[in-house]
């Protein structure tokens, strides 16, 4: 069964028509724990992450998001899918 991430962040380089996520993998994280990450720190990542966890939905993020045509797209690994 197909699965998606939907998203409406139409600025990030991986978002898609239809508000749909077209990244390989994301990481949600805290907001507090992505302010501290480089850009190369992403989902390819996930497993050595600490666990954050958070009082609401308000203080998480996709530390995946990139702007579109942003340099820094290609530095963590992950691809944009078709
Ligand atoms: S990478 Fe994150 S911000 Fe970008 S489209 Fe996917 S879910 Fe949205």
């Amino acid at each position: 069964m197909a699965q998606h991430i939907h998203c409406s962040v139409s600025n990030c380089h991986y978002w898609s028509q239809g508000n749909v996520c077209k990244a390989s993998e994301i990481i949600v994280t805290s907001d507090s724990k992505a302010v501290d990450l480089p850009d190369q720190v992403d989902a390819k990542m996930a497993a050595q992450f600490q666990e954050t966890p958070t009082g609401s939905c308000m203080e998480t993020c996709c530390k995946t998001f990139v702007a579109k045509d942003a340099p820094e797209k290609s530095v963590d690994g992950i691809m944009k899918q078709s």
